[in-house]
């Protein structure tokens, strides 16, 4: 194979061919950085490549050594800026390694680079990055999806083999469905959130964007696992992800939740998440019908528990510590109003502002209160399905891509764009977004949810319905 053309393998297929001594990291760093220097001023899914010389791997025997992979920009590391796409951290450089990023540096990585990213992880699009939008690779006029959307245009632009993202209420598995690679939010407390920005705490969770199924059980393995240093990190033994990649989904009872089939859902998309469950039942796969009743509280109660935990997050960054700081020459007061209202984008202050009110003396029990109870009837909606079905299919986002500019002025169509992910972080629980067919040109991602720490039955059903089709195989012209 000709060294330009190592880009548009896997994590897996470079990994063997680095075992095997057929490529060198070095070669597979070089050919990284020509397809970069060719595709990156068309996709700008980066923050900060870094200069080849300086990502070496760390680790020679790795499962993933010398394999190149990318960050999103809320994840620490150690001498590397680390903006969140805010003005307010644009010259910030952590002086640790998150945790997944020592993981990952353990496993043999080579960093490429810092993704872009809808600012704090607030967005569906990465328009909201401070800096610059991400393109979607695979029609450079839509958005490739947010809040991750960097890292899911990098891994599909083939720019980096592999790239974490962070999900709070969607942001890893829609762009994966945007850019049409394979997503995973895993349970919340698998992977440990040590050195990862928060957005909302409770919400907050870090998973792969990777090529394929394959590629995202081997970065699990990776990244999975206890840390003492996060206190919602879950002390449960880590299996070896790679074991559930079997073709086999005999007996797996699917449930099919008429709630995320509503009205906003675009008829090829649906169309092809109902050709996805029948080809499962055809492969011996039970496909049962299930309600969720509480959905219709999903969007509400998240526009009220993340914006209350943002607003609590967000208010660290004040100009004291750690950076931007206000370039006026004011009182104390004035320096904490200015840097903020230079440093915060709108979208970001939209947040603080409702959270603020959300939390304030008065409305707390009528907001954050209420829509912890509601949170807890939306996790059980989920805990009575487990007791018919081991799954759950349905669309990742009701649409494809959109164009770049369509709802960036209407916040709440942006936010109506989550309504099949976020119900998944109210509750906790492990979900995984695959590439399933296209429409004009772009992707439609299928979801796939599972109970608690069932991330094997996610990756067993998604490797089963990949060897049956080959939309994993597609790489976007650029
Ligand atoms: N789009 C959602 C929001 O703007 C989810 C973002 C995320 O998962 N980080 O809050």
């Amino acid at each position: 194979m000709p060294i330009s053309e190592l880009p548009l393998l896997t994590a897996h297929e470079l990994g063997d061919l680095i075992r095997s001594g057929a490529v060198s990291p070095d070669e597979a760093r070089a050919a990284l950085q020509e397809r970069i220097e060719r595709v990156e001023s068309q996709v700008q899914a980066f923050m900060t490549v870094l200069p080849p010389e300086d990502s070496a791997p760390s680790n020679a025997q790795g499962p993933l050594s010398g394999v190149p992979g990318a960050l999103k920009d809320n994840m620490c590391t150690r001498g590397v800026r680390t903006t969140c796409s805010s003005k307010i951290l644009h010259n910030w450089v952590p002086p640790y390694d998150a945790c997944v990023t020592e993981k990952l540096r353990d496993a043999g990585m080579a960093l490429v680079g810092k993704t872009n990213m809808d600012e704090f992880a607030m967005g569906s699009s990465t328009e909201n990055s401070g800096f610059h939008p991400t393109h979607n690779p695979w029609n450079l006029k839509c958005v490739p999806g947010g809040s991750s959307g960097g890292s899911a245009a990098a891994v599909a632009a083939g720019e980096a083999f592999f790239a974490l993202g962070s999900d709070t209420g969607g942001s890893i598995r829609q762009p994966a469905s945007f850019c049409g690679v394979v997503g995973m939010k895993p349970t919340y407390g698998r992977v440990s959130r040590y050195g990862l920005v928060a957005f909302a705490s409770s919400l907050d969770q870090i998973g792969p964007l990777t090529k394929d199924v394959t590629d995202c059980a081997l970065v699990m393995n990776a990244i999975a696992g206890h840390d003492p240093r996060d206190s919602t990190s879950v002390p449960m033994p880590v299996p070896d992800y790679t074991q559930s990649l079997k073709s086999d989904v005999k007996g797996l009872r699917i449930g099919k939740p008429v709630e995320y089939f509503g009205a906003g859902t675009e008829p090829a998309v649906r169309e092809a998440v109902d050709r996805s469950i029948d080809q499962l039942a055809a492969a011996g796969a039970e496909v049962v019908e299930v309600s969720l009743p509480h959905t219709e509280y999903a969007l509400p109660v998240y526009y009220l528990v993340a914006p209350s935990e943002c607003s609590s997050n967000l208010a660290r960054f004040d100009g004291v510590r750690y950076g931007h700081r206000t370039a006026q020459d004011v009182d104390m007061i004035d320096m904490f109003l200015k840097t903020r209202d230079e440093g915060f984008g709108p979208e970001v202050k939209r947040r603080i502002m409702l959270g603020t009110y959300a939390l304030s003396a008065g409305y707390y029990d009528a907001y954050y209160l209420k829509a912890g109870k509601v949170r807890s009837l939306i996790a059980r909606d989920f805990q009575r399905a487990w007791e018919k079905v081991d799954i759950l299919l349905t669309p990742t986002s009701p649409t494809v891509a959109f164009e770049i500019g369509a709802k960036a002025n209407d916040p709440m169509q942006m936010y109506l764009s989550d309504i099949c992910t976020i119900p998944v972080n109210l509750a906790g629980i492990p979900a995984l977004s695959l590439p399933c067919g296209f429409q004009d040109g772009l992707p439609i991602g299928l979801q796939m949810i599972a109970k608690p720490f069932a991330e094997e039955t996610l990756l067993r059903a998604a490797f089963s319905y990949e060897q049956m089709n080959d939309w994993h195989k597609q790489r976007p012209r650029i």
